[in-house]
């Protein structure tokens, strides 16, 4: 943030406060060369988190689908649908904090894996058996649906 008046690349901050609910911040700075004082907003921007597919495509991080594979793979497992909701929280923060512009659907794949192995064995198995052999989410979505669609009379149960 560069001062308007000299160019200087370094100013602190003398005040800082919310405006529109949250979503900016002004910003009262101060030059730390000439002491010239000036007002700088900064928007919470929700950046939309792009995913590379297996085949090149490219699409919207849609975070119903997490959700869905989960529920999918937790099927008859004594999991509240709150905690399944809480992982993909978690799935979302992940692939976020990997700071990358575009993730790939095989990174949504190893964080799902990462949430089930600490959430339920039986689910983890399930998920990783159909993962290993498909190594993309939609597939692998649909491979699981398949999967628990026929799990009426799962073992496991
Ligand atoms: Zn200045």
């Amino acid at each position: 943030m560069k001062c308007p008046q000299c160019q200087h690349s370094s100013s602190k901050v003398v005040d800082s406060r919310h405006t529109d609910e949250m979503a900016a911040i002004r910003r009262r700075r101060e030059c730390e060369r000439c002491g010239f004082r000036f007002t700088t907003f900064e928007r919470i921007e929700v950046t939309p988190l792009v995913v590379v597919k297996k085949d090149g495509t490219r699409e919207v991080f849609n975070r119903d689908k997490v959700l869905a594979g989960l529920l999918r793979a937790c099927e008859k497992r004594p999991i509240p649908y709150k905690e399944l909701e809480k992982r993909t929280d978690q799935v979302e923060a992940s692939l976020r904090n990997l700071n990358k512009a575009e993730v790939s659907s095989n990174d949504i794949g190893e964080f799902v894996m990462q949430e089930l192995m600490t959430l339920d064995q039986v689910a983890y198995v399930r998920f990783a058996s159909v993962y290993k052999e498909f190594k993309d989410i939609d597939q692998l979505m649909e491979a699981l649906n398949q999967l628990t669609k026929g799990s009426n009379d799962d073992e496991h149960q």
